[in-house]
């Protein structure tokens, strides 16, 4: 029977905007040892772990979401660089979304987040800890300027810059992905030690907190990994071509539908919402 609702909430979800998909289903993580398959995109993962929600370097945002599961990789990512910020005094690190369960595709926000790997990382870094109720309704702050030229130079702190370094210093991350704004503020900043700018990546919004993405573990068989970003830091032409306008006759992407999850991942629904 929860098939059927499954397949029709599957059907409806092509309709409605922000229909459920099946992977909100799954509640707790697929047992068994951690596996992320298939691609960030679309992917899935077994044997996630819950990151602890009660911690002394870091605060967990909209725990109402149970979006906080991940590969352990990441949990013990999130970890490290949270107590390496602290140990700096630089704050408290606000983790927002990892990715649900049994990971896969949410209804609304993400196109990634789908293997356990990913994690959005709040450009703000409080000394005082928040209350139970600013963790449940987040007040980002948007570094960017209105016109996405630059970043905002009163919001903007070198402890952000500084999170987003040591971040992007640990080994098991590939891409951090930040608004062009932001990348090239970090560009400005940098001295001659770059090295880690090549994996700080420009992308669509982004203004107030950083997506980090890691390496596929290496007993993950199935995971598919992403090409690396092209050598250098990443801070000249590729950079300013997002400070251009498009050129004439490009139009903005159109929403596809998106593709049938990787066979691995549609076995797990097939099975776990019998
Ligand atoms: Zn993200």
């Amino acid at each position: 029977m929860k098939k059927t609702l499954a397949l029709l909430l599957a059907l409806v979800a092509g309709s409605a905007a922000q229909a459920a998909t099946p992977w909100q289903q799954i509640t707790h993580p697929i047992a068994g040892s951690p596996q992320s398959i298939g691609s960030f995109s679309n992917g899935c993962i077994i044997g996630a772990s819950a990151l602890p929600l009660d911690a002394e370097n870091y605060q967990v945002m909209r725990t109402d979401q149970r979006r906080y599961f991940g590969h352990p990789h990441l949990v013990r990512f999130i970890e490290r660089m949270s107590q390496q910020v602290r140990s700096q005094g630089l704050g408290t690190v606000l983790v927002g979304d990892m990715g649900m369960a049994a990971g896969g595709r949410f209804s609304s926000g993400h196109a990634s987040h789908q293997t356990g790997l990913d994690v959005d990382i709040f450009l703000q870094l409080p000394q005082t800890r928040w209350t139970s109720a600013q963790l449940r309704r987040p007040q980002a702050i948007d570094l960017v300027a209105v016109n996405g030229k630059g970043v905002i130079p009163s919001l903007w702190k070198p402890e952000i810059g500084t999170l987003i370094k040591t971040a992007a210093q640990d080994d098991e991350v590939t891409r951090i992905f930040v608004n062009p704004a932001i990348k090239q503020q970090l560009c400005l900043e940098a001295g001659p030690d770059r090295g880690w700018l090549n994996k700080v990546r420009p992308w669509f919004a982004h203004r107030a907190h950083m997506h980090v993405r890691l390496r596929c573990p290496a007993d993950s068989l199935e995971c598919l990994e992403q090409a690396a970003p092209p050598p250098g830091d990443g801070c000249g032409a590729e950079l300013q071509s997002w400070f251009l306008p498009p050129p004439p006759g490009s139009k903005a992407p159109t929403k596809s539908t998106p593709p049938p999850p990787p066979p691995s991942c549609q076995a797990l629904l097939d099975k776990h919402l019998l």
